[in-house]
């Protein structure tokens, strides 16, 4: 009979929300930040340390072979958006925005403009609806920016709004899939019919 392996977590958002916060943030900062250095472009092959850092660092390892793409989805929206700042300049509110975070997006926004079929209006627009899809508050309405920006009528910005929210969505979904199956293929997932 063949025995099959325990695993650890239930499904694949479960090991990406226990690795992104695993150790106050710092470790999926530093694994994200590393990924998006490489670029879309580079080695798929994993090199952050098996024992060291352990589970969270298994974690990091198998998703860096899912789709580049797919990787920035699914660990951007876990990021935090700030961190503390103790500059002591007058101007200072005392955070700043999360580099990591900023990066991410920034990168998302243009790849989005790259290879969406319909020609998606300018990059503060984007940014923006990126932003509010990862639980952004605290920014400019992307309605607003369409506006000052002289993109359409209302219920244009709106279309472009939701061809952005889906193309984010489809990416979020196929890269769960994507990553789950490796999981299954290291025993990292509690096998469903034990
Ligand atoms: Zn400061």
């Amino acid at each position: 009979m063949e025995i099959k392996h325990e695993g650890i977590f239930k499904s694949a958002q479960e090991a990406i929300v226990f690795a992104c916060n695993y150790s106050s943030q710092q470790y999926a900062m530093s694994a994200m930040g590393k990924i998006l250095q490489r670029g879309a472009q580079g080695s798929g092959r994993g090199l952050v340390g098996l024992d060291g850092a352990g589970q969270a660092g298994m974690v990091f390892a198998e998703l860096q072979r899912i789709d580049y793409w797919q990787i920035a989805v699914l660990v951007t929206g876990r990021l935090s958006r700030r961190e503390r700042c103790d500059c002591r300049r007058s101007c200072c509110r005392g955070w700043r925005a999360n580099p990591v975070f900023e990066e991410a997006v920034s990168q998302l926004a243009d790849h989005i403009a790259r290879v969406h079929p319909v020609v998606l209006p300018v990059r503060a627009f984007r940014v923006a609806v990126i932003k509010k899809y990862f639980g952004e508050k605290d920014i400019e309405s992307p309605i607003d920016i369409a506006k000052d920006e002289g993109i359409g009528s209302k219920r244009t910005a709106e279309r472009y709004v939701k061809l952005i929210r889906d193309f984010i969505k489809d990416l979020e979904k196929d890269g769960l899939t994507a990553f789950a199956e490796r999981l299954d293929n290291i025993g990292m997932l509690v096998s469903r019919n034990a």
